[in-house]
């Protein structure tokens, strides 16, 4: 069932206007380089500069807040004053996404393995003196037993790549992955050891600067970790919503009204009709003004949207990667990502997207194919810029076919970032000019798809390196 069997609200065309004025306070709080409590300006500034009316303003206003961007100040020395997005802001909405998608936890921890595979190779690329002090102290801490959360070594190297997409990315999974298996004291007296002693094995590469060995001491440590949370009888391979719920917990009732509508309609199919306004204010025992915060809560996460008019009301709607990438990606500009970092993850993710659409192609047959050849027919016919804006891309595509929605939302998030990188730079860069010519991407993306096809892999991916460095935005 797609969005289109609901019907949008009546006043489709100003939440448009307030979804653009919304992207141009952004652009320009981005642009002033973030200062966290400056006034953006007074609603009647705001007004003149962005061009819209007052009630497109103030739903732009609404979108802003609800991304921690900024937020309306009243009174004197008031208006739109400069927020500082917080980590939860952005973890909440991601966990509340992987819950309606159903995302196991296989897919999480497969996603795990890749992205701190990563890490692991980063770190031990780079590590320096200051990085040997920290990682000799944990493990000191470690084998003392003076450390609750096993997990500290694996946020320090993550937060060692300095690169705030995997910090992010390594952060939203070990928590997801908390959800499913939290019960440390169920552990075996063994178990901490034996985690120490991989620990230890991954640092000693780690500080001798062994990337190879570090990338296969990480990815063995946490495919034994994945095989004994699987074997756990506590553990179960869907998301509790309860906990998942847990996260995003605040004490402004809108929120948690909307989190507890959010887990009475969970499940429901899209186009599922929630309530009127009159019957959830009953049903929930709400105000008015709580009921309506928590729906735009709701609204904003792509959860549930109002249709008005005579049969109006709530409505369920359908779990959407593009919003969420696009919170995702506002917090990740807020924490100074630069193409560089999404060079260090563009290879591998690709590569192991590559990897995986490989293994589904050969199981389903011509299916899979069939869709990376209509995408190649979608860039040929749209362009690349509307094909990828509608997610029919080559590689939007390919993300899909990996079938594990974590692994698709990373992935998701890193081309979106490097869209916008992208469009910022080519304006008048002829080099970004010449690598993005058509006829090249597209012998590229043809290239890749024969030998999927074909069932070569290694070919496949030998292909996909040779795109990604010769599309790589740091040689712009
Ligand atoms: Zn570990
Ligand atoms: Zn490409």
């Amino acid at each position: 069932m797609g969005p289109e069997l609901i019907a949008p609200p009546i006043d489709s065309r100003r939440a448009k206007l307030a979804g653009r004025a919304a992207q141009q306070i952004i652009a320009d709080v981005i642009e002033l380089g973030w200062p966290v409590g400056q006034v953006l300006g007074s609603e009647s500034e705001l007004l003149e500069r962005y061009g819209v009316s007052r009630a497109v303003l103030r739903e732009a206003i609404r979108l802003v807040e609800h991304q921690h961007v900024a937020r309306m100040r009243r009174g004197t020395g008031g208006g739109l004053v400069i927020d500082e997005p917080d980590v939860d802001a952005v973890i909440g909405p991601a966990i509340n996404y992987l819950l309606r998608v159903d995302a196991t936890l296989d897919e999480v921890f497969d996603t795990r393995i890749v992205l701190e595979e990563l890490v692991a190779e980063i770190v031990a690329q780079r590590a320096g003196e200051s990085d040997v002090a920290a990682i000799r102290q944990t493990l000191e801490r470690e084998s003392v037993g003076d450390v609750v959360d096993y997990r500290l070594l694996h946020v320090q190297l993550a937060a060692s790549t300095s690169n705030p997409v995997l910090e992010l990315f390594v952060e939203l999974f070990s928590r997801v992955i908390n959800f499913h298996f939290n019960d440390t004291d169920a552990l075996p007296a063994d178990f901490h050891r034996e985690v120490h002693r991989a620990h230890e094995g991954l640092a000693r590469a780690i500080l001798t600067n062994n990337p190879g060995v570090a990338r296969e001491r990480m990815r063995r440590h946490l495919s034994a970790e994945a095989d004994f949370v699987r074997r756990q009888p506590s553990t179960v391979q869907r998301l509790d919503p309860s906990e998942a719920l847990a996260a995003t917990a605040t004490d402004k009732r809108g929120e948690a009204l909307a989190r507890q509508i959010f887990a009475d309609i969970l499940g429901d199919p899209p186009g599922t009709f929630i309530g009127s306004e009159a019957t959830l204010m009953s049903q929930y025992q709400a105000s008015r003004a709580v009921l309506r915060e928590a729906i735009r809560i709701l609204e904003y996460q792509q959860i549930a949207l109002t249709r008005r008019g005579p049969g109006g009301g709530l409505f369920v709607t359908a779990p959407d990667i593009v919003a969420l990438t696009d919170v995702i990606a506002i917090y990740l500009r807020r924490r100074g990502v630069k193409p560089r970092h999404l060079e260090e993850l563009r290879t591998g993710l690709e590569l192991a997207v590559v990897e995986h659409v490989a293994a589904a192609i050969g199981t389903d047959g011509h299916e899979g194919a069939e869709a990376i050849w209509g995408s190649l027919r979608a860039e040929s016919e749209q362009g690349l810029a509307l094909a990828f804006s509608g997610g029919e891309d080559f590689h939007s595509v390919l993300g899909r076919l990996t079938g594990n929605r974590a692994l698709q939302l990373v992935h998701r998030v890193t081309m979106r970032l490097g869209w916008q990188f992208f469009s910022q730079f080519s304006l008048d860069n002829p080099r970004a000019h010449a690598i993005s010519q058509p006829e090249v991407i597209d012998s590229a993306h043809r290239g890749i798809t024969e030998a999927l096809v074909a069932g070569d892999t290694e070919l496949a991916l030998m292909r996909m390196r040779a795109h990604m460095s010769a599309t790589s935005p740091t040689a712009i």
